[in-house]
């Protein structure tokens, strides 16, 4: 048995474990990444990164990638309610979705989880992060300096000890991590056991005009009387996905399969197939004070909406950097609160949000009534705010309530905790640059006056953080009202507004717990 010492232990392969190690990576630590299968998802799973994920992923050195899985010429999503892939169409969400552009650069991904994975897989060992496939986290203890694990190798039976200061369990629905840890969860529970059935199809002549499609089939020779067809981004290879039945035969799944798409006499092959639940589950709390669940080990939520994979994914952007900084020594361990500070509430709010579009795309009454309509799609993605967190708040600040963390995303308020307006800049010293492309490993300071630049600089020095202060033309895009400055994190949410050098510290001091 082999014995060793590590800064971060990050435990899961999947988007919120391989994330969370690029971001670590990015930022000056380089985790032990340990995952118990052979290697990253083979089945296509989860489809599309939202405009959030992809700053993320433009931030991580993956957008290219992600955006190269796209097939040329093929621009679109359709996501639609309809009465079989060929049938009357009931509503487009696409046609009644906001427009995304205004709130940001990027366009969303499509690409798979499996290819998404690929692609942070291959950017973490370009960075020089170590991946162990086929190992698994056996136990794990909390102690005074750190945490112990052990490890065991699934392919030589070889164990290892390791002591590591911090862990990150990213460890999936199914995850033991939260549970040995003594961390209860909370929620509506189980909603529901679904069948995907995995079919290889020529559907072009319905389909080639897009790239990607959702059908959330309403028919009533469905069992309850819905189903959802999905594309994968492998050539013609299909989902179709109904509420599940121990007992229902190769020859019914068939038939159920010609409802879906709604050719009778369409030929097709199944390739496989498997039952997930659907469950509304979220942690009483996101971490202890060495180990942070990320990803499905800290939310479940149903897939409608698409935000699971997503909000793993950005798990792993909002934490990676705050854990880098401690372990450099440039914050204290308090700034590691600010994690469920933060997200905590995030999770409730997606996880509840993708029920209740589950509830109104399936007709599911009794689930309706616990979740509420869903919010509207722009203010859940685009408009939440931290209440608190590793940021300042000004005593001018009008903090949205508890109840809803929102503010209107076409009328940003540039409040600390918000994301940092999406706008272009006038650099006084440089070309216009958009606030939203420069994110990932160092705070920006904008401000309008040169020598609130010279000495935010002179700071950022004395305090070794990595900074970029830039003077520009105006604030006014920001919001920033009678402010002179603004400051950014590294994951673009506004961590202070403020007039003086001298103000400045006191927020790098209060935000990094120094
Ligand atoms: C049918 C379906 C469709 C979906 N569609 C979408 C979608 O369109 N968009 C979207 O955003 N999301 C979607 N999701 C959700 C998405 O797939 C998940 O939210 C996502 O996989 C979560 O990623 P994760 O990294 O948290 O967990 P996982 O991907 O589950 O990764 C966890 C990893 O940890 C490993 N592991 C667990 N325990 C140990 C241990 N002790 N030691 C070592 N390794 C361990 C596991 O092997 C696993 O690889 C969908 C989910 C389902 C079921």
């Amino acid at each position: 048995m082999k014995n060793h010492q590590c800064d971060v232990v990050v435990i899961g392969a999947g988007l919120a474990g391989l994330s969370t190690a690029v971001f670590l990576a990015l930022n000056g630590v380089h985790a032990l990444v340990v995952e118990r299968n052979e290697s990253t998802s083979v089945l296509p799973k989860a489809r599309g990164q939202n405009p959030i994920t992809m700053e993320a992923m433009r931030a991580a050195g993956v957008a290219e990638a992600i955006r190269a899985t796209r097939p040329a010429g093929v621009p679109a999503i359709t996501s639609r309610v309809t009465e079989s892939l060929v049938g009357k169409v009931l509503w487009d969400h696409i046609e009644h979705r906001p427009d995304f552009s205004r709130f940001s650069p990027e366009v969303p991904g499509m690409a798979s989880q499996a290819r998404q994975e690929a692609a942070l897989l291959v950017r973490a060992r370009g960075l020089g992060v170590e991946i162990r496939f086929q190992w698994d986290c056996t136990t794990l203890t909390e102690k005074d300096g750190g945490v112990e694990l052990q490890l065991k190798s699934l392919a030589s039976g070889e164990t290892e000890t390791i002591d590591a200061r911090y862990v990150v369990a990213a460890d999936g629905i199914r995850g033991e991590i939260a549970g040995w840890l003594g961390i209860g969860t909370h929620g509506l529970g189980h909603l529901k056991s679904v069948t995907a059935v995995r079919f290889t199809a020529d559907l072009s002549r319905w389909t080639d005009e897009n790239a990607m499609f959702i059908h959330y089939v309403k028919n009533p020779g469905l069992p309850d009387g819905s189903g959802i067809l999905v594309s994968t981004d492998y050539r013609n290879q299909w989902v179709a996905n109904f509420s599940s039945d121990d007992s229902r035969t190769p020859e019914q799944t068939r038939a159920l399969i010609h409802t879906l798409v709604g050719i009778p006499d369409l030929q097709f092959e199944v390739t496989g197939d498997t039952t997930y639940n659907y469950w509304h589950r979220i942690v009483d709390r996101m971490s202890t004070r060495r180990v942070f669940l990320a990803g499905d080990a800290a939310h479940v939520m149903p897939p409608t909406g698409g935000q699971g994979g997503n909000t793993a994914t950005q798990d792993g952007y909002y934490l990676g950097w705050k854990l880098a900084y401690v372990l450099r020594g440039l914050a204290g361990e308090a700034l590691l609160r600010s994690y469920d500070a933060e997200r905590l509430p995030y999770a409730e709010i997606v996880v509840t949000w993708q029920a209740a579009n589950l509830a109104e795309r399936r007709d599911m009454k009794s689930l309706a009534e616990r979740t509420g309509e869903p919010i509207d799609h722009a203010t859940m993605m685009f408009g939440y705010v931290c209440r608190e967190g590793a940021l300042v708040h000004d005593a001018s600040d009008v903090v949205p309530g508890a109840d809803r963390p929102f503010e209107d995303p076409l009328h940003p308020t540039g409040m600390p905790g918000a994301r940092v307006p999406y706008a272009d800049l006038s650099a006084v010293h440089g070309p216009a640059f958009n606030t939203r492309k420069v994110l990932g490993q160092h705070f920006q300071i904008y401000c309008t006056d040169e020598g609130f630049c010279v000495e935010a600089d002179k700071l950022a020095n004395a305090l070794g953080v990595p900074q970029q202060a830039t003077q520009v033309q105006s604030l006014d895009p920001l919001r920033a009202g009678q402010f002179k400055a603004v400051l950014v994190r590294p994951d673009g949410i506004v961590a202070w507004r403020g007039d003086s050098a001298r103000a400045l510290e006191q927020a790098y001091r209060q935000i990094l717990a120094r």
